[in-house]
């Protein structure tokens, strides 16, 4: 059964809504669109149930087929082999093509080689995935200090969101290449000088995840380039290949268990069934050996207080919260407090919102903006800063829960987190858009990683 890539408008909010309580479809839940006669979206969906779409009203703008297109977008990726691979090959700013699993992790050790080994050092994460991958994440920083603030950036979350590993990779070959030479770094008309790369490596220290579910991206890569989850082993009993996987980016300590935080009429772009293609949020919170990864680097370094999560796709930068609207006026009306159970994730109304001080928001989008600036001189594009709610909330993210740990902890350091979503709908296959594009979307986030570390203090 063939998948496309499309446009689907519905008329009102519950049309909407319904796009994914009732039809479970795919929606890229921050291209949401208002028009005069109700509101578009871009999304995912098979040929039946666009058909079932139709026949229920809904008007359907059909693109790409995203399994042939993907097929080919996987036949650009070399294939993992023992043979090894130069370094030229692994640098990503002169690369044809999207590292694949082996070289990502290759080329993350080869930053940390002696040339950088006085300001890098490699850290391996303790869980080793379902198909037993070890995974490593890099330190960039020289010297100590109490007052040394860390920035963490995520990458390789969703499989299928080929090119965020290639960005964080690009981003600590630049770093490293122009710190070690006592050089600036220019993309488009970004001109970071030597003198702030200097002061990014000798007064912070930021430490980069690029590809923390290498099973899922390895499968998408190879077999299915649709594929979002990680690789657990499907419950006995539910032999399809959809009930394999968790939703890592659902899996974290932070509203999980939804079904009893959230209005039961709430379109939140979560699932508890094990077969759902998309959104499954595993069997308990942080079950997940890459969950259990990402959290690991948050407690082991208690000075990181920045966190980007890199996604694909709809070109947003998003800041706190996802789960509902931010209120900045009644601070018990907050996650913790159980009497709003049952009244989360609702657009539009009041029963419900998360509580944000004017203050953090501020810090929140101030740092954003210098993202957007950054983004906008390598071609132009403008990436919309916005809350990571939209008509569509979420729990169990990456995001919300950095930033909720020194709400639920007063010991945690305070941590503002973002998720960028890198990438237009109008690329065909916008997960892995074909590469040329994809090195454009790098330069762009890039960019923005290097301008948000020399803003950040
Ligand atoms: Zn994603």
């Amino acid at each position: 059964m063939p998948r496309y890539h499309v446009k689907i408008t519905g008329k009102d909010y519950d049309a909407m809504a319904d796009l994914v309580r009732k039809y479970q479809v795919n929606v890229a839940r921050h291209t949401v669109e208002k028009l005069d006669g109700g509101y578009r979206v871009d999304a995912h969906a098979d040929g039946r149930k666009l058909r079932t779409l139709e026949a229920a009203g809904y008007k359907i703008e059909r693109y790409e087929d995203v399994d042939k297109e993907g097929k080919k977008r996987q036949k650009e990726v070399r294939k993992v082999t023992k043979k090894a691979v130069t370094a030229e090959a692994l640098a990503v700013a002169t690369s044809a093509h999207y590292l694949n699993v082996v070289e990502v992790e290759k080329a993350l050790a080869t930053v940390a080689d002696p040339p950088n080994g006085a300001f890098t050092k490699l850290i391996k994460l303790p869980n080793k995935t379902w198909e037993n991958r070890v995974c490593n994440a890099l330190k960039i920083g020289k010297g100590t200090g109490s007052n040394r603030p860390a920035i963490y950036f995520l990458g390789g979350v969703h499989a299928r969101e080929w090119g965020s590993p290639d960005i964080l990779i690009d981003f600590a070959q630049r770093l490293t290449n122009a710190y070690r030479t006592n050089s600036g770094i220019t993309i488009g008309s970004n001109n970071f000088t030597a003198a702030q790369i200097k002061k990014i490596v000798e007064t912070k220290d930021t430490y980069v995840f690029p590809q923390a579910n290498p099973d899922g991206r390895n499968f998408s890569m190879t077999t299915d380039a649709m594929w979002r989850k990680n690789r657990r082993p499907a419950p006995a009993g539910h032999p399809q290949a959809s009930c394999v996987g968790v939703d890592i980016n659902r899996n974290y300590d932070f509203l999980w268990n939804y079904p009893t935080y959230f209005n039961a009429s709430s379109p939140i772009a979560n699932s508890t069934n094990p077969c759902d293609y998309q959104t499954y949020i595993g069997p308990k919170a942080v079950s997940e050996p890459e969950t259990k990864n990402a959290v690991w680097l948050f407690d082991q370094f208690s000075n990181i207080r920045y966190f980007i999560d890199v996604h694909s796709y709809s070109e947003d930068i998003l800041y706190s919260w996802g789960d509902d609207e931010n209120q900045a006026t009644n601070p018990s009306m907050n996650f913790q407090n159980g009497a709003f159970n049952g009244k989360r994730g609702i657009a539009g109304d009041t029963a419900y919102k998360e509580y944000l001080t004017t203050a953090d928001k501020n810090t929140a989008v101030n740092l954003a903006n210098k993202m957007q600036a950054a983004i906008k001189n390598v071609r132009g594009r403008v990436y919309k800063v916005e809350q990571a709610m939209s008509l569509y909330p979420t729990a169990g993210t990456s995001d919300d829960y950095a930033f909720s740990r020194h709400l639920t902890n007063s010991q945690k350091a305070k941590i503002y987190s973002y998720t960028i979503e890198w990438g237009s709908p109008s690329n065909p296959t916008p997960f892995h858009p074909a590469y040329p594009e994809m090195q454009k979307i790098i330069q762009e986030i890039t960019s923005a990683l290097v301008g948000f570390c020399i803003a950040a203090t």
